[in-house]
């Protein structure tokens, strides 16, 4: 079961355009087959091996937005629990494989974050 929107969400959208805006050059819907997994961030720099999520507040359970469902919680709490869990495991498998991991939460300010992303495409070239 897919998850996450992969494609086309707004926040990504939004982010995408901030780093266009700032003159970065990225792929999206990329597949870097890591030597655990195939993964499909959702933005991509290729030189510098930087991966981009934006994770949604409720999907991922971020910390300020992702409230727990109150009905069926044996369903949502095991189901969300596992998407964190799935979110470290690509996580570690990125890391393994020399990349480094971006997570953008949906409710973050695109610009903030394409500037936070930014500073490490330059920290990775130096
Ligand atoms: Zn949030």
């Amino acid at each position: 079961m897919r998850s996450n929107r992969r494609t086309g969400t707004k926040p990504e959208v939004r982010l995408r355009s901030a780093l266009h805006g700032m003159g970065l050059r990225f792929r999206k819907d990329y597949p870097i087959r890591t030597a655990a997994r195939l993964v499909r961030p959702d933005v991509v720099f290729t030189r510098a091996r930087v991966a981009v999520f934006v994770d949604g507040c409720f999907w991922h359970a971020c910390s300020s937005h992702g409230t727990k469902p109150k009905s069926n919680t044996w369903y949502w709490g095991p189901k969300l629990e596992r998407n964190v869990e799935r979110d470290r495991e690509v996580d570690a498998a990125l890391s393994a494989d020399g990349w480094d991991v971006v997570r953008v939460w949906e409710h973050e300010v695109p610009t903030e974050a394409a500037t936070r992303i930014r500073s490490l495409l330059v920290a990775r070239s130096s």
